[in-house]
């Protein structure tokens, strides 16, 4: 799977444009790879009306609960209800800036309460710079997993994002080796924490500084089922980094 995050980015004439390019991507309906956008929740319908089926849509955030006096927010009802089928939870954005500083409780709730309305939801984890540094990747990745594993009864509708923070948006991509590592550590605890079946089916992308250059050869690990890109989803070539999985 292959998802592109377009983060707080768009305008009306660039995602016309964008759209018109990511239409002509002839990707048959038994393609081997499924494909989600996100732009923002003002851009989603749009969005929707001018992508071919092919293309899943998906939002960057939701409510924790259900709607009612929250102002500026938007309940996984109301996502659902205009047919849009993904929601991603839990960006390193939303977890880290200070201005937003979403724990991994607030996350969690907001998966469960996702799941349980029909969406699909693509949670995200990864550690900052100075936690893999200090030789604690896997302990953070494995607390924020622990916190969503926690959430979940039913993994089927589950798609989860390892992007490790000191990659995102800088240029400096994982290496193959360094995403297979995190990859396969994780896989390892669904299969000892949640079930050996949930291990096996359950897709883990990676994502930061994906681009049409680094993508084959991280579409090659064996533990790396996917991407979910950024920057490089803003532009035509964004078709390159689906291809790498057709
Ligand atoms: P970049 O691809 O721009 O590094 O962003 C990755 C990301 O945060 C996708 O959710």
């Amino acid at each position: 799977m292959v998802g592109g995050n377009w983060k707080c980015n768009g305008t009306k004439e660039s995602i016309e444009t964008l759209c018109a390019s990511l239409s002509t991507l002839e990707l048959p309906s038994d393609a081997n790879v499924e494909v989600m956008i996100a732009p923002s929740s003002l851009h989603a319908t749009m969005t929707r009306s001018l992508l071919p089926e092919v293309y899943q849509i998906g939002v960057q955030n939701c409510w924790t609960g259900k709607g009612g006096a929250f102002t500026g927010e938007s309940s996984a009802e109301m996502i659902k209800d205009l047919g849009i089928d993904w929601v991603i939870i839990g960006h390193s954005e939303r977890r880290h800036l200070p201005i937003l500083k979403e724990s991994d409780e607030t996350i969690a709730q907001k998966v469960a309460y996702a799941l349980e309305k029909g969406l699909k939801v693509m949670p995200c984890i990864g550690e900052l710079l100075e936690e893999r540094e200090a030789g604690k990747t896997n302990e953070v990745n494995e607390r924020q997993l622990k916190a969503i594993a926690d959430a979940v009864t039913d993994w089927t509708n589950v798609v989860l994002a390892y992007e490790p923070v000191w990659a995102i948006g800088t240029g400096k991509v994982a290496t193959p080796e360094q995403a297979q590592e995190v990859h396969a550590h994780l896989r390892a605890w669904i299969s000892d924490n949640v079930s050996v079946e949930v291990a096996q089916s359950v897709r883990i992308l990676y994502g930061g500084s994906v681009s049409p250059k680094n993508c084959e050869e991280l579409s090659k690990q064996p533990d790396v089922d996917g991407f979910l890109v950024g920057g490089a989803s803003l532009k035509p070539d964004f078709i390159t980094v689906i291809k790498s999985y057709e």
